[in-house]
């Protein structure tokens, strides 16, 4: 951890310093917390909510290409073929995603990162990232679940066309195709096929699970059963997360 004076050092002259200078006054306990975990865990679920009862961003890199996908930006037409196949978007246009949301003033004081990192790679240039405007990740949640219950998971998951809600095998609709909340017409997301799913998990196994180990070497991993209901899984989270070791 970089002394509180160093940092604000580093802050001030880093090459962010200008959209986040108007920030530093308030000297709150930061909360940099990064979510890890295979699709499916639920990582979603939990880290989102816990942004918004912590007021720090959620950085999630899973919807932004969403959004740039549907936005039909050069970042969206080369991320969408990976997607669709469930394999990972290529580090460097992650890198420049999130460098770029975090230095936006409102991430100065925390964030929830989501999906982010998925490589060794990520995650070297997220520290080298943090580090220059001195700062650090305090806590890295990995939200474990036995695969085939993730495959269970990930096939039955249907997304709302309309409002975008997602209903995972736990809350299925009432009326089949058919959005609870606002009757729109369900689908399953591209990626969510079980071709595409066994591809996702192996393509976590392989590039994303040796994060564990990189973490647990910088005591920052906490593994946190996926399993059991959300409420519960959402209590552990908080409550080993919610008070930052320093
Ligand atoms: P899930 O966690 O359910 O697999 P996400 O919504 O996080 O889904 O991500 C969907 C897809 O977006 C991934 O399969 C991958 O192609 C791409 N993606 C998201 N985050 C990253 C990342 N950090 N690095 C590379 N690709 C990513
Ligand atoms: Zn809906």
């Amino acid at each position: 951890m970089v002394p509180r004076r160093l940092a604000h050092h580093f802050r001030t002259t880093g090459h962010l310093a200008r959209s986040i200078i108007g920030d530093e006054e308030k000297d709150e306990s930061p909360m940099r917390v990064a979510f890890l975990g295979p699709p499916g865990a639920g990582k979603t679920t939990h880290a989102r909510e816990l942004a918004r009862e912590w007021s720090v961003p959620y950085v999630a890199t899973g919807d932004m290409l969403r959004e740039a996908v549907a936005a039909d930006t050069p970042l969206g037409s080369e991320a969408k073929g990976y997607m669709d196949s469930g394999e990972l978007v290529p580090d460097e246009a992650i890198i420049r995603l999130v460098a770029d949301r975090l230095g936006r003033p409102d991430a100065a004081r925390g964030f929830v990162l989501e999906g982010v990192p998925r490589t060794i790679a990520q995650a070297q240039a997220l520290d080298r990232f943090l580090e220059a405007l001195g700062q650090s990740l305090e806590h890295v949640v990995n939200v474990d679940v036995s695969e085939p219950e993730l495959l269970r998971r990930l096939t039955a998951r249907r997304v709302c066309g309309a409002c975008g809600t997602t209903l995972d095998a736990s809350s299925p609709p009432q009326r089949t195709g058919v959005c609870d909340s606002c009757g729109g017409q369900l689908y399953q997301r591209e990626d969510d096929r079980e071709q595409t799913v066994r591809k996702r998990l192996d393509v976590y196994g392989r590039q994303t699970r040796p994060l564990l180990d990189y973490y647990r070497g910088r005591g920052l991993l906490d593994t946190v059963s996926g399993e059991g209901p959300i409420e519960t899984v959402r209590h552990t989270i908080r409550e080993r997360a919610g008070i930052p070791r320093r």
